[in-house]
């Protein structure tokens, strides 16, 4: 290697006015000290990525940007959900740097892995996926449904991390291949092994949140999980189809059973069965349809093949209207 890689670190921000002076000068620290410390290029940035927030999170980035050179940003021109923030940053920053670190913006996720992260790096391995190690902060709730989701996850047959969340050192040498996933539906933890190359963890602790309010409710962490299941997998198309061989046996014997009571003269009005039945062999069917549909809709949006991310302005070529005449 050629001298020190260049690092940048890539952090998506929606609505984050409350909590940015509070972790970029941390982050900035983090720049100067694995720097000082000859691990990385003093040309090393911290790119923050404006996920179209509405209050003053993108002011605050010019800001930043215009007092110190390692502070740069992107911002999209809308809210297009945390995945694609995360994915324009590294897009932008894999032909500029050696390497990226992505991390949410709030102090969750322990900054000072980073050094480990940085020395596996070194030490060969492209991909470095951040681990939490413990989760006392979370309410049960939250530990209970993340970690059974990992489970389900890989029951499912998708490749991902245990409890493995988007703090990760990526190199631009992986960036360059991941770039020809093509897809829209994107679904970063669990794409990233796909990829394939050397890779390592590192273990962090999860802190609370230093200031602002989640964005993730359960909603959207179930619309996440979702996604994550439908895009990675295609187990639950299977188990649907085993689920009506399965019960189109049933079905038959069942008939068989029926027409012999009948020929033997002893049928009852078999109402309560018949209603069971109905409302059993149509229940199943109206999930399998809705499952279905889930992967028609995403072939849908595949084909459409919409741009994943719009990148508007950038605090090193802000936007200038042209006026002509
Ligand atoms: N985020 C984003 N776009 C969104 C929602 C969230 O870029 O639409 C960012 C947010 O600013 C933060 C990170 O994604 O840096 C994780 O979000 P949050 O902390 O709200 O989620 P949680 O940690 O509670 O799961
Ligand atoms: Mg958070």
């Amino acid at each position: 290697m050629n001298g020190k890689p260049i690092l940048w670190i890539i952090i998506p921000c929606y609505n984050e006015e409350a909590v940015l002076p509070i972790t970029a000068p941390q982050f900035l620290k983090k720049i100067l000290d694995l720097s000082a410390a000859g691990l990385i290029s003093s040309r090393s940035r911290v790119c923050f990525v404006n996920d179209g927030s509405r209050d003053r999170t993108w002011e605050l980035i010019c800001q930043f940007a215009k007092q110190d050179e390692h502070f740069i940003g992107i911002s999209q021109s809308r809210n297009r959900g945390h995945q694609n923030a995360v994915l324009a940053g590294l897009m932008e920053a894999k032909d500029k740097c050696d390497v990226t670190i992505s991390i949410d913006c709030d102090g969750q996720d322990d900054i000072n892995a980073m050094d480990e992260m940085v020395r596996k790096y070194l030490d060969g391995a492209e991909v470095v996926y951040g681990v939490r190690s413990r989760r006392d902060t979370d309410t049960f709730f939250k530990r209970f449904t993340a970690e059974g989701f990992y489970h389900l996850m890989n029951l499912l047959g998708a490749d991902i991390v245990f409890n493995h969340a988007d703090y990760r050192l990526i190199s631009s040498r992986v960036l360059e291949s991941f770039a020809d996933y093509h897809e829209v539906n994107i679904f970063l933890r669990g794409m990233v092994p796909l990829v394939g190359f050397p890779s390592a963890t590192v273990a962090y602790e999860r802190h609370e949140r230093l200031a602002g309010e989640s964005h993730y409710p359960l909603s959207k962490m179930l619309s996440l999980a979702f996604d994550g299941i439908t895009s990675l997998s295609n187990k639950p198309i299977r188990l649907i189809t085993g689920i009506g061989m399965l019960f189109s046996l049933v079905s038959f014997i069942g008939v068989v059973w029926a027409v012999v009571l009948a020929f033997m003269g002893s049928t009852v009005a078999g109402w309560a069965s018949t209603i069971c039945i109905v409302c059993l062999v149509g229940g199943i069917q109206l999930v399998c349809l809705g499952v279905i549909g889930e992967y028609i809709g995403k072939i849908y949006m595949e084909t459409k093949a919409r741009p994943r991310y719009i990148i508007s302005e950038r605090t090193w070529a802000p936007y200038e209207r042209k006026y002509h005449g």
